[in-house]
């Protein structure tokens, strides 16, 4: 891993679940999203939560207002914020779902009964590899998956207990 995680203290591991956008047309630093989102993880560094804007009902006011946490995502009493579980899911996913890690930190809410937390900053660490796919172009987007691991400095493991030994061991180190 590079020097890209910058305080050491309060990195915890996260396991969570995207979906890569397969396509030679769209570029591999837009193509890693939530499983329900429309906007990329960061490539280049770790990935830093904003409070999303809204639309504002209002019509003498602007149309989009920035969210309710502004500097301070995720907040309490908010949903905003990158989500991650503690445990890695026992499932196999198929492409364009892959499940994978994270190193997170900075502003952390623990949603302990729900055995998940959100985080300011998070970057993906492990994937676990693929056994195929459900989607269209299940080979396009698992080549997607290899240059986003690639460009990230992230491993590509073979099973959910591979990506939970990996992820310790670099949680530890930081
Ligand atoms: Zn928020």
């Amino acid at each position: 891993m590079g020097m890209r995680v910058p305080d050491r203290t309060g990195v915890i591991a996260g396991y969570r679940v995207w979906r890569v956008l397969p396509g030679r047309w769209i570029a591999a630093s837009d193509s890693l999203h939530a499983q329900a989102g429309h906007w990329a993880w960061s490539l280049a560094g770790p990935t830093v939560a904003r409070c999303p804007s809204r639309v504002q009902a209002d019509p003498r006011k602007p149309l989009l207002v920035g969210g309710p946490c502004g500097e301070a995502s995720p907040g309490y009493g908010c949903s905003c914020g990158l989500y991650a579980r503690y445990e890695p899911a026992g499932e196999a996913y198929l492409l364009p779902y892959v499940a994978g890690s994270v190193l997170a930190w900075g502003r952390v809410i623990h949603h302990a009964k729900r055995s998940f937390f959100r985080a300011e900053k998070a970057l993906p660490v492990a994937f676990v590899r693929p056994h195929g796919g459900s989607g269209l172009f299940p080979e396009e987007a698992e080549e997607k998956l290899y240059r986003v691991a690639e460009e990230l400095g992230a491993a590509v493991v073979e099973s959910p207990r591979e990506l939970r030994d990996y992820t310790e061991e670099e949680a530890s180190g930081w």
